[in-house]
């Protein structure tokens, strides 16, 4: 039997953050994740915006914690070494409709404290984006909002984690859960566990870990969204993150409009489509879906070249609604829940169907989540040894001749590209492993290979070569 004083379940950016702000108290704490690593959740597929907050209620837990999250972004990127673009965005509007959406947006955020924001007219806007229809009637500019990979945010916070002592499992699933008098009894795909608290982080499935000891209150009923990614060649196509707010809310895919986003490796992402998670099997995307964005971007961005498109993937929102008992199965009231929804049941803490902005927040909600848990367990002190910075991980993209060549001096490994599409050596793959990566996939998502316009066909054998190079000497 393991013993810790509080025990993450899932390893997502919200168990990542958790754990790390538990790891700032004088006390033990381990993660339990299902699968083989970090942040391949929710986690791994969404839009990666960091927001502003004016989209919120003025007043809502949301809103106030998204305006901090903002505030805070660029001090918590530089903290864990991660790469944050502040490009800022304009939410186009089509009509009377969305200009009307677009004033509400601006009164929420100016009541909210959002700094900045400023209605444009059609000329402004296509100033600073002259790609944008002819079309557009409007724009609501954000100056505040900004891109990260939010998978690389997410490993950032597990690897400070991992350096500040919190011991990550991993194919660990939480079958069973029950509360002893010695504490909380957890129950593993693997092996058991007792704890004093548990944060319950399970994203798509923390309905479900919940009501391993409570009866049902909220649950998660996911829809599903696609997206497109376009290849790097397009960098500067659109310097501000899009935002259409449509003419027509007509609860079909186009309903939630087109959101384009020049993520900070340079690709340009569209999405994201909102459709019923039973119309394609999970995982996949939705041939209707990939026509709607498409359409979309013809209708937005007129001159974007759809024959740039590199890859396309699906995602699943964990959309929490109260729910009640009718003929003794449990329902989904006409409640959906707008608001982050965070328990507290005698030291079971759950942060139940986190969705957008979870991700801006994803510090925010770990910390209250980490002093909800440290309340329970009677405020430990301050862990004297926590250090909060990260060291970043050394990518050749970025650097001069100069720096590479000092750098090719100290490691040859770094002289030897692997993956030409995204300019990735070898060096940085064999980091990549060191960080954690055990799969092809957690090398991707830390060093960026096979993202570019190939997709990992010219640098998946050498990639997988050096993995398993690396296992077998270790
Ligand atoms: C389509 C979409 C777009 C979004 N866009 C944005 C955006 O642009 N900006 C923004 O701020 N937010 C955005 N969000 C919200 C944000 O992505 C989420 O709030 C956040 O990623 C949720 O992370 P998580 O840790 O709760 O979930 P996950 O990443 O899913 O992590 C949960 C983990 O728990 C593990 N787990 C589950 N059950 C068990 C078990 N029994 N035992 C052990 N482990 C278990 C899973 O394997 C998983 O790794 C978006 C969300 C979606 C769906």
């Amino acid at each position: 039997m393991e013993h810790a004083d509080a025990i993450v379940i899932g390893a997502g950016v919200l168990g990542c953050f958790a754990a790390r702000a538990l790891a700032a108290m004088d006390i033990s704490v381990k993660v339990l994740e299902a699968r083989e690593d970090a942040c391949t959740g929710i986690t791994r597929a969404n839009s990666g915006i960091v927001y502003t907050g004016c989209d919120n209620k003025p007043g809502t837990l949301k809103a106030k914690m998204c305006v901090r999250a903002n505030k805070n972004f660029d001090g918590l990127c530089r903290e864990l070494g991660v790469r944050f673009r502040h490009c800022g965005s304009l939410m186009a509007a089509f009509g009377p409709r969305g200009e009307a959406v677009l004033k509400k947006k601006l009164r929420n955020g100016m009541e909210s404290g959002v700094p900045g924001l400023k209605l444009l007219s059609r000329e402004e806007t296509l100033t600073l984006e002259p790609r944008l229809s002819e079309r557009l009637t409007a724009a609501l500019y954000a100056p505040d909002t900004g891109t990260v990979d939010p998978w690389e945010l997410g490993l950032a916070a597990y690897e400070n984690a991992c350096d500040n002592n919190v011991r990550f499992l991993f194919g660990r699933t939480l079958l069973h859960m029950e509360r002893t008098e010695k504490g909380f009894l957890l129950e593993s795909s693997r092996e058991s566990f007792l704890a004093r608290t548990v944060v319950n982080c399970a994203g798509l499935s923390s309905d479900a870990v919940r009501e391993m000891l409570e009866i049902p209150a909220v649950r998660i009923y996911p829809s599903a969204a696609d997206y497109i990614v376009f290849d790097a060649s397009l960098e500067g196509f659109v310097d501000h993150i899009i935002f259409h707010e449509p003419e027509e809310r007509n609860g079909s895919c186009s309903g939630k409009g087109l959101t384009l986003v020049p993520t900070v490796d340079g690709s340009l992402l569209a999405g994201a489509t909102e459709r019923e998670r039973a119309s394609a099997p999970d995982g996949a995307t939705s041939r209707q879906g990939l026509q709607e964005i498409a359409r979309l971007c013809e209708e937005i961005v007129p001159s974007l070249p759809l024959s740039e498109q590199i890859r396309s993937f699906s995602a699943l929102r964990p959309n929490p609604y109260h729910v009640e008992q009718k003929d003794g199965i449990w329902v989904p009231t006409d409640r959906p829940i707008h608001s982050f929804t965070l328990l507290q049941e005698d030291g079971l803490i759950s942060l139940m169907g986190i969705k957008t902005p979870g991700l801006t927040c994803a510090a925010e909600l770990g910390q209250a989540a980490a002093e909800m848990a440290g309340a329970f367990l009677g405020h430990p002190g301050r862990n004297s040894s926590f250090n909060p910075v990260r060291r970043a991980p050394v990518r050749l993209s970025g650097m001069d001749e100069a720096e590479r060549a000092a750098l090719v001096r100290l490691d040859p490994d770094y002289g030897e590209i692997v993956c030409r599409c995204g300019d990735v050596s070898r060096g940085e793959i064999r980091d990549a492993i060191r960080r954690g990566a055990k799969t092809l996939d957690g090398i991707k998502r830390r060093a960026g290979t096979g993202m570019g316009c190939c997709q990992g066909a010219r640098c998946m054998k050498e990639t997988l070569e050096t993995l398993f190079r690396a296992q077998s000497l270790s």
